[in-house]
């Protein structure tokens, strides 16, 4: 197979979409390198498998944040996805292109061409809409299912809450309406998750000029001068690319290997006594993140608690998948939620609700932790900052790469964002006390959202919030190297043939769950180096 064209490190939501579009010419040999190992795994295929897959060391890595101040000191679990598919192999599937506003913010900041109008047409080409009766639209490769006739009845009272509060209802959360509440769609295909791996790399893998490595590890980038040519796995093993190498390890992963590679904040290189190849301290920096804290509730009928607990119910629920591919297995445990204004002088909705008709903890069970339905008709409601401005680092501690980064969230650390979190509190108060929710509930669960002022909703949130599991920004994309580490082509300021292209590479964060954007551009990055090869070539 050697010598390789390009070089894609990482075989994630990114890594899988590089790989099945730049081998489509059998001419281009596409070698793609992925630290995990298969996700030939039931737990992955099944939506509800998700509560399993996010806790699993096999086939996540389990980071550790630093003490985060404005959290109280607490540190935080990142799971991340170490398998084929990489987090989009683990996650819950919500599929949120993200809100109009957040692409034309990152042209804004830089990334000329990436403004909605450049975007939309490429979420469409990713995707195919497939609604609640199975009539389809488009022809892409991911299946965005339409589950608004599946999801538990508790999430009618939801439907009230918004309408009595005067809040918008979106019938389709990615459509020209997204602002309101509304069901998730998720990206499932026939009951199974269809994740970028399943939809672009594995119809890919056929081709002779395409080739995955499993349980690759990489731990540099090899350079000749300022060029990429290759990469050294942790093994010692090297690969190289005649064209390029094309970084898709993820937010997390992707800042550590350019760090270790010598790219990255040139006191920190040196202090660790790796050579300085490009001092930028924007490596690394600019972390951004969800934050959520959610409330529970127990409700005066069934939730989801009273389907999936028992063994009947479970047993139920796992015929009916396996015959109909569809009931609470085929479903994520988000399902309705949506984008709204928590405050109307706003410019675009500041917050994303989430309202699950189950509720569940997460447990310690040795070295592991497992979640636990609670032994209650319990359900959650929250609301998350969607654009949150606070900004954190991800920095390595050592040139050896199998050492965990520091990663310091540095979350509200603004008070823009400190503002944003009190106000989403006081938009699921008002839902809370509408006619259709607080007839629903028995009781509420401590700490109790209706009791909690300003400074109790605050103080709440910094003691319990935790990831919602979208870190990017890590190497964003922008105008120049003095804000950012990647130009609007993905190419990394100052060297030659080495782009990063997955979620660290987002400008900003989007107003919601990070993967379906962090696939767009994914896609809009092939065809970028697809175009830059052919511009080569004539
Ligand atoms: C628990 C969880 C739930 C989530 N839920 C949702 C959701 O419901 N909806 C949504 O839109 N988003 C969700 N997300 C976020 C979304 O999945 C991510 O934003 C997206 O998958 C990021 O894609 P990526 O390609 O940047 O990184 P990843 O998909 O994480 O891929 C990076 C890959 O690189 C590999 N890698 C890293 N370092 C190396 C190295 N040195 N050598 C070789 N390989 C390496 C990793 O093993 C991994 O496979 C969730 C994430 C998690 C973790």
């Amino acid at each position: 197979m050697e010598p390789f064209d390009y070089i894609v490190v990482g075989a994630g939501s990114a890594g899988s979409i590089l790989a099945g579009r730049l081998s489509a010419d059998p001419q281009t040999r596409v070698l793609v390198l992925e630290s995990g190992g298969s996700d030939a795994s039931p737990w992955v295929s099944l939506p509800l498998g998700y509560g399993k897959l996010n806790t699993d060391p096999d086939r996540t890595w389990q980071f550790k944040t630093e003490p985060d101040p404005e959290l109280g000191g607490r540190s935080g679990t990142w799971p991340r996805g170490r398998l084929v598919g990489g987090s989009g192999s683990i996650n819950a599937m919500i599929y949120c292109r993200g809100l109009p506003g957040d692409f034309d913010d990152w042209e804004r900041s830089g990334a000329k061409g990436w403004n909605w109008a450049c975007v939309k047409n490429v979420f469409e080409r990713l995707e195919t809409r497939v609604s609640t009766s199975g009539q389809t639209s488009g022809d892409g490769p991911i299946h965005v299912q339409d589950v608004s006739d599946q999801v538990h009845r508790l999430n009618r009272h939801f439907r009230a809450a918004i309408d009595e509060t005067g809040l918008p209802w979106s019938e389709n959360l990615n459509g020209d309406k997204s602002e309101g509440g509304g069901v998730y769609q998720i990206n499932t295909r026939n009951g199974r998750r269809c994740s970028s791996a399943k939809a672009f790399l594995y119809p890919a893998l056929g081709r002779e000029n395409l080739h995955l490595e499993k349980n690759a590890h990489v731990r540099r980038i090899l350079f000749e001068g300022s060029k990429a040519t290759g990469v050294e796995l942790v093994n010692g093993r090297t690969f190289v690319a005649r064209r390029e190498v094309i970084l898709a390890a993820g937010a997390i992963g992707s800042p550590q290997l350019l760090q270790s590679s010598g790219i990255g904040p040139g006191h920190l290189l040196q202090d660790l006594g790796i050579p300085v190849l490009r001092a930028n301290d924007n490596v690394g920096g600019h972390l951004q993140d969800h934050l959520a804290a959610t409330y529970t509730f127990v409700a005066r009928e069934p939730t989801l608690n009273a389907v999936l607990r028992p063994f009947l119910g479970k047993a139920r629920a796992a015929l009916k998948y396996a015959f109909c591919a569809r009931g609470p297995l085929a479903l994520s445990i988000n399902q309705c939620g949506g984008f709204v204004r928590s405050r109307p002088d706003l410019d675009q909705p500041d917050q994303q609700l989430y309202f699950n008709p189950i509720s569940y903890k997460v447990t310690p069970h040795g070295e592991r932790r497992r979640f636990e339905l609670d032994p209650f008709n319990g359900f959650i409601i929250c609301a998350q900052p969607a654009r949150p401005t606070s900004r954190g680092r991800i920095d390595i501690q050592g040139a050896d790469i199998t050492v965990a980064p520091k990663i310091s969230p540095n979350s509200l650390s603004t008070e823009e964002d400190r503002r944003a979190v009190i106000d989403g509190g006081r938009l699921c108060q008002k839902l809370m006390a509408t006619k259709a929710l607080s007839a629903l509930v028995d009781q509420s669960v401590a700490p109790h959202l209706s009791e909690l002022d300003d400074a109790g909703l605050l103080a709440d949130f910094r003691a319990r919030a935790s990831t919602v599991y979208h870190p990017v920004s890590t190497c964003r994309m922008g105008a120049s190297s003095e804000t950012s580490v990647v130009d609007n082509r993905l190419k990394v300021h100052g060297v030659d043939g080495l782009r990063v292209v997955d979620a660290s590479a987002f400008p900003n964060i989007t107003s919601g769950n990070t993967n379906a954007p962090t696939m767009m551009l994914a896609l809009k990055g092939a065809d970028l180096i697809l175009e830059d090869r052919k511009r080569h070539a004539s």
